[in-house]
């Protein structure tokens, strides 16, 4: 009895290693979205005359949002806030980067004294006028609310986004993607809702400063302007901007998806798919080989989330082209296993190059002329 109950309790851990392992797997190949809704608490963000505050129609939005991707069996939405509550941006940053996400998405109102009108989605970078910057800086001075912010922040001078702008390592290798999902988003405001568009702008904002990924923020319409401040706070408008927001992510998604899968852009010659290699030609000097397993007009950072997981990855540039490689090696064996790795993860078209002494050869001239 003792040792038949042993056995059951061994099985049942088994299965449920297994089964909690299967389901890493199927939650690590989502794409995963954080969205974060501006404000919250005790901190409104911008209160118009009417009484309309920021904090309720970012998380109406991002709720909608939200609501709308999780429809997608590919697609894992995580929240920084998911009620009305203060969350530190430094927090909005962690959770983001905790989550490895591929996105990060920000929803703001914007506010004037004017009637100004229409909406604005920026990606981080050194603001190129005066408006741009107050933008931020109405942003930014949240982080006065936070405990310890000198800390938290490294030294972040909110009033000086030059005093940050200049350090953003990091985003500026994902400039491009923000600036594509940033171009979607203003293009459905337009195109779809007939929206004031007030295009994709720069600006120093913290909040974006965080992330380790592509990330936008949305300044999604005027709550301060008599009709559109109606809109935003309206279920329609709200319904319609998070769909048009939604619908901007599915697609940058599938641009994404489109550049590690487009075959086309490949040489059909430089293609070596399925290598037999006699035993005795499998030590070869001077050669590199590397699995190249996409390439196309996008530049991505070689970062493992936006590569199905695979670590490793390096980019090299050609004319016009990125190429993303896996492995490095002088190993024929083992290029062909991490071949098989990368093709395991998705990337079906993935195929071995051979290099001799930094010149690109044939696969069959690096197998052949070596055996020595
Ligand atoms: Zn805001």
């Amino acid at each position: 009895m003792q040792t038949k109950l042993k056995t059951l309790f061994v099985l049942i851990i088994i299965t449920l290693t297994l089964s909690l392992a299967a389901n890493a797997q199927a939650e690590s190949d989502k794409f995963i979205v954080v969205l974060d809704a501006g404000h919250g608490g005790e901190e409104p963000g911008k209160v118009a005359n009417s009484g309309i505050k920021e904090k309720d129609i970012t998380l109406k939005i991002i709720l909608e949002v939200g609501k709308e991707l999780e429809k997608n069996n590919n697609i894992k939405v995580v929240y920084t806030r998911k009620a009305d509550v203060f969350v530190d941006l430094f927090k909005r940053g962690k959770i983001a980067n905790n989550a490895n996400a591929d996105l990060f998405v920000s929803v703001h109102c914007n506010a004037h004294n004017s009637q100004a009108s229409g909406s604005e989605t920026y990606v981080l970078g050194l603001h190129r006028n005066k408006t741009n910057f107050e933008v931020a800086k109405a942003e930014n001075s949240v982080i006065f609310l936070e405990e310890n912010y000198e800390e938290n922040y490294g030294g972040i001078d909110p009033n000086s986004p030059e005093s940050f702008v200049g350090l953003t390592i990091m985003q500026e290798e994902y400039l491009d993607q923000s600036i594509l999902l940033a171009k979607n988003i203003q293009d459905n405001f337009t195109n779809k809702l007939k929206r004031k568009n007030r295009g994709v702008k720069q600006a120093g904002f913290i909040v974006l400063h965080q992330t380790v990924m592509p990330s936008v923020l949305v300044e999604s319409g005027f709550i301060t302007n008599k009709n559109e401040g109606k809109y935003l706070n309206s279920k329609k408008g709200q319904t319609e901007i998070a769909s048009a927001i939604s619908k901007a992510i599915l697609k940058y998604k599938k641009t994404i998806d489109i550049s590690f899968n487009n075959e086309t852009v490949f040489n059909e010659t430089d293609k070596v798919d399925e290598i037999v290699i006699p035993s005795e030609e499998r030590n070869i000097p001077n050669t590199i080989f590397k699995v190249q397993i996409a390439a196309g007009p996008k530049k991505l950072a070689p970062k493992s989330y936006n590569f199905k997981g695979l670590k490793e990855v390096f980019r090299e540039k050609e004319s016009k082209l990125y190429k993303y490689f896996f492995g490095y090696t002088s190993d024929i064996n083992k290029i062909q296993q991490m071949q098989k790795e990368a093709k395991k993860k998705g990337f079906k078209s993935a195929f071995i190059v051979a290099y001799r002494d930094g010149e690109r050869i044939s696969l069959e001239k690096a197998l052949n002329s070596t055996s020595k």
